[in-house]
């Protein structure tokens, strides 16, 4: 069985005040023997963040370089992440893919990056509208994670979340039979990739437009572990009723 996580993905968002609604998450998620809660706020709250979250929430980041360090104006290393207090760091989210052109090959090389420095890793992946109206669903999905996860891969540093891209921020929520069939496809390829014990260790998520009134849903769908949550993580009223969903 794959560990269960709850992660909030906090984009761009988040100014100094938000710290207290993190307070508030950090409060209601309980002990460290229940679901992993994990919440990736913006670099610039993360090392604040890491020091008031408590019990079982540990922090994020939503993106690292892939070099250790170096001339690089702006970005932000895998090993800054995780002496800021980070555990995890999001890679190759659809709005990294978009705006920032990353490929595949990007992510793969941010991955190890990430597990160079000791973080889990929480690979991105899923198909644009467009794609799954062609038929290209898993085909898109299956490339998307042979090109984006490294060798290197255990039980403990992966996490792979299934975000298709017509669902996030949108309201519009992929039907569980569209998940199903996403995330048992994923597990197949991931025990292809890494062998069967790596896959079945390895949380499944789904992102785009969960919130508290269909997480239940979705987390009694097949092979889903969990989510990754943009717009309802934000608010602790709209987070932990998702993470109390997971239980
Ligand atoms: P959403 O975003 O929950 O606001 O749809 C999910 C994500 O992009 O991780």
């Amino acid at each position: 069985m794959a560990r269960k996580l709850a992660a909030g993905n906090w984009k761009m968002n988040g100014l100094a005040a938000a710290l207290a609604e993190l307070d508030t998450i950090a409060a209601g998620t309980g002990a460290e023997d229940g679901p992993e809660v994990a919440l990736c706020p913006p670099f610039t709250l993360i090392a604040a963040a890491a020091e008031r979250a408590k019990g079982g929430l540990a922090i994020g980041g939503q993106d690292c370089h892939a070099a250790e360090a170096g001339a690089h104006t702006g970005d932000v290393s895998a090993a800054m992440l995780a002496d800021a207090g980070a555990r995890y760091v999001i890679l190759g989210h659809s709005e990294r893919r978009q705006d920032h052109g990353e490929s595949d090959a990007d992510v793969a090389a941010k991955v190890s990056a990430a597990w160079a420095a000791g973080l889990k890793a929480i690979v991105c992946l899923g198909e644009s509208l467009e794609q799954r109206e062609a038929g290209e669903t898993l085909e898109v999905v299956q490339g998307q994670l042979a090109g984006s996860i490294p060798e290197g891969a255990d039980a403990e540093n992966l996490v792979v979340a299934y975000e298709p891209i017509w669902a996030i921020g949108t309201g519009r929520v992929a039907e569980p039979p569209q998940i199903a069939e996403v995330h048992d496809a994923l597990r197949t390829a991931l025990s292809d990739l890494c062998g069967a014990q790596i896959a079945e260790a390895t949380p499944l998520l789904y992102g785009g437009s969960v919130k508290a009134a269909n997480a239940a849903e979705i987390f009694a769908t097949s092979n889903v572990d969990g989510a990754l949550v943009g717009g309802a993580s934000l608010k602790a009223g709209d987070f932990l009723p998702i993470v109390e969903a997971l239980h």
